[in-house]
């Protein structure tokens, strides 16, 4: 499996207070950024993250307030209703090195975070409402790849 060329890459660092949800969708919007890989390190002053609740198909939400590390931010940028889309996690550490974790939700603002955008080349992945499993998923079934 070959994953698309990279047609573009950023890296950066996000505002000081700023929600980091909200910060990667407008940037991903602002640079028209339709499939990409998100990566980050940094810290949060307060953190939503949500467990997916695969029998009731609904979010758990779970708070964190109060400084904690984000160990690591992973995710994506795909389509759904034909705008560019975030799609990330995150593992957040506490004081003693305890690890948490989940599907980042809006409501978490940072205190710093230092983040790569990679974009691809090629074709679009959008979303849709999966029914087995209640999630918005990539329509295809398909695996995009560098090889025609
Ligand atoms: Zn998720």
């Amino acid at each position: 499996m070959s994953i698309p060329k990279i047609k573009r890459s950023y890296i950066g660092q996000l505002p000081y207070d700023s929600d980091l949800l909200d910060g990667l969708t407008e940037l991903v919007r602002r640079e028209d950024i339709k499939l990409g890989r998100i990566q980050g390190i940094g810290a949060t002053t307060h953190a939503i993250v949500a467990y997916y609740d695969q029998n009731t198909k609904t979010y758990s939400p779970l708070e964190f307030d109060g400084g904690m590390e984000i160990v690591s931010l992973s995710g994506n940028v795909s389509l759904r209703d034909g705008k560019p889309f975030v799609h990330v996690h995150i593992l957040l550490s506490d004081a003693n090195g305890k690890v948490y974790g989940g599907h980042l939700m809006k409501g978490t603002k940072l205190f710093a975070c230092e983040m790569t955008i990679d974009e691809f080349e090629g074709d679009q992945l959008e979303r849709g409402k999966d029914e087995r499993t209640g999630l918005f998923l990539w329509k295809t079934g398909q695996m995009i790849s560098d090889k025609p």
